[in-house]
């Protein structure tokens, strides 16, 4: 990928983010942020790569971990087994297809929770995640 001049608005975001804009945070960051979407560590290891050969497993998920800490993506965690990353930090909640594996975004105003649980005394809600899982209907 060549340099685009999106490039030093990134450095600029995550330094602002007190992030040191290293070669492959760069690399990784630019992969991340080309768009809104949902990636598991593999599958952004497995673009960046082809970015830069040199980026090692290890950096990618240290890399996540520190865009996670500073607030720049969300982690969704739909199994034990599966973490995917997301770009879309806004609340929202999401679809998930079972069969595929694919995450679609639901927006809090299409999905109405009139009523939570009684909460812990002394605990308020941080925020609340749905995750609708689908499956493709057999019937006919
Ligand atoms: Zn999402």
């Amino acid at each position: 990928m060549e340099p685009t001049t999106a490039m030093p608005d990134l450095i600029d975001q995550l330094r602002g983010c007190g992030i040191t804009p290293t070669k492959q945070r760069i690399t990784i960051a630019d992969v991340l942020f080309q768009k809104k979407q949902h990636v598991s560590a593999d599958q952004l290891l497995e673009i960046v790569r082809r970015e830069d050969a040199t980026v090692s497993r290890a950096t990618v998920y240290n890399t996540l971990n520190l865009f996670l800490n500073k607030k720049l993506i969300k982690a969704l965690i739909i199994d034990k087994s599966k973490v995917v990353y997301d770009t879309n930090t806004s609340i929202h909640h999401h679809i998930y297809n079972v069969e595929t594996g694919e995450l679609t975004d639901v927006s809090p105003e299409d999905l109405g929770l009139s009523e939570l649980p009684q909460l812990p005394s002394g605990f308020e809600v941080e925020g609340t995640d749905v995750v609708i899982r689908v499956r493709r209907t057999h019937s006919t």
